[in-house]
């Protein structure tokens, strides 16, 4: 037994947390491949891919061989008047797995920087271009980070109501789910003849945030045609869906229309070290490109393009488009589809979804009975060894892609569990 949790009580301050009300923080030791050690030696499967970052599972010595490697020759070094081979060659692997269109890439440290960019891109675009375009299109329930262009365009909940006084100017628009197409279709259009629209911001197909809720990909791909027709620049927060959890390189693949500017971060680096990273095609670009200092995108951040984090990303690229891997995300893709067709008649398993490594469902519980609800679910499966993040009476699991046939049985039959003691 160790005193980690005390110790922890005395000067930190945990993301996403009342800390009056919330529960003591779990110490983990040791994170290897699928499987997460407590302070006292018991494991959990990494459910979630350490808020699917982790996909090849954690500490893949493939990963952590090259980042050691790239630590004994360059560290860290200006990426404002230097370059270095890590970025070179990360940009180089990227592009060939971007969507079509994407061109040049800003380095930047995390999933919220990565958006911001992305506003600050769109932006800044209209604004060298001479076109009086200030609202931001994004919507309801979307979550695009924390910082502060990044909240205004995420929907507003407990997460950034504090700020909504200093957020930039953003429409929402609700999300097509087949049945309301039409109507969305016509907010939208009404909402372009009323507001000078600079950029659309969305995560394509699947809202991690809101509870890994999913959306009709026809309705998103009409809705992006008329942004794109009105020359509003489309902003795909691939974030959270990037990297192979659709089951495609991005879930922009899905999509018939490409996005302007793509957002990454999460799994970019696998779980090693942080980094974002925003594409762009070459048209956002020209518009920066002038004899006019001021045209250019001054942001930067200390760590831009950082040569670990790099070196992290590009090994990490190499196992993504590796037969093995991407053989594992069609297995883990089919047992997925095959378990949702087991349970999906289950009197509590409702609006059950799956999308490559990714399955969801709402337990049909009434939820004001269990305040705790979300607490409870979490208990019963960190009983079975099992991390997992529910969200409300949201159950979902993104597993790694290296993860077994037995820890994916053994999540699977902890879900089948839970639906008869809920
Ligand atoms: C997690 C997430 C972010 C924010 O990323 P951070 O690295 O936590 O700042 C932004 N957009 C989406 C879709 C995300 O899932």
């Amino acid at each position: 037994m160790s005193d980690l949790k005390e110790r922890d009580k005395k000067h930190l301050w945990h993301p996403l947390t009342q800390h009056k009300t919330a529960r003591e923080m779990l110490p983990i030791v040791k994170a290897k491949a699928c499987i997460l050690t407590d302070d006292n030696g018991n494991e959990y499967i990494d459910g979630i891919s350490s808020w699917y970052t982790a996909v090849y599972g954690h500490c893949h010595p493939f990963i952590t061989n090259k980042v050691a490697k790239q630590m004994q020759n360059l560290d860290q070094v200006v990426f404002s008047g230097f370059t270095h081979e890590p970025a070179i060659e990360l940009s180089e692997a990227l592009i060939k797995i971007l969507p079509a269109g994407q061109q040049k890439m800003f380095f930047n440290d995390n999933g919220s920087t990565a958006t911001e960019i992305g506003i600050k891109m769109a932006l800044q675009y209209h604004h060298n271009l001479g076109n009086d375009r200030k609202v931001m299109l994004a919507f309801e329930n979307g979550f695009h980070g924390d910082t502060f262009g990044a909240m205004s365009v995420s929907g507003l909940s407990v997460y950034n109501g504090a700020f909504k006084d200093h957020f930039i100017r953003v429409k929402r628009l609700p999300v097509p789910n087949g049945e309301n197409n039409s109507e969305v279709i016509s907010t939208l259009k009404m909402l372009i003849a009323e507001h000078n629209f600079a950029g659309f911001i969305y995560e394509p197909l699947i809202q991690g945030a809101a509870a890994m809720q999913f959306h009709n990909a026809e309705g998103l791909d009409e809705i992006l045609k008329i942004c794109w027709e009105n020359e509003i620049i489309l902003i795909a927060d691939e974030v959270m869906t990037g990297f192979g959890k659709t089951g495609k390189f991005f879930a922009s693949d899905h999509l018939q229309q490409k996005p302007d500017i793509l957002c990454m971060s999460k799994a970019l680096t696998a779980g090693l070290l942080p980094m974002g990273l925003t594409s762009c095609t070459q048209k956002i670009y020209d518009a920066f490109y002038s004899d006019e200092i001021a045209k250019g995108l001054f942001h930067g951040h200390t760590y831009t393009a950082n040569p670990l984090a790099c070196t992290a990303a590009l090994a990490a690229l190499e196992l993504l488009t590796s037969e093995e891997i991407q053989h594992k995300i069609t297995e883990i893709a089919r047992q997925n589809n095959a378990f949702a067709n087991k349970i999906k008649y289950h009197p509590k398993v409702k609006n059950l979804r799956t999308l490559g490594v990714i399955l969801a469902f709402e337990l049909d519980v009434e939820t004001d009975r269990y305040g705790s609800l979300r607490d409870k679910i979490f208990d019963f499966f960190m009983q079975r060894g099992i991390a997992l993040r529910p969200l409300g009476n949201t159950i979902y699991i993104l597993p790694p892609y290296v993860i077994s046939e037995k820890q994916l049985q053994q999540i699977y039959l902890a879900i089948e569990e839970s639906l008869s003691v809920f």
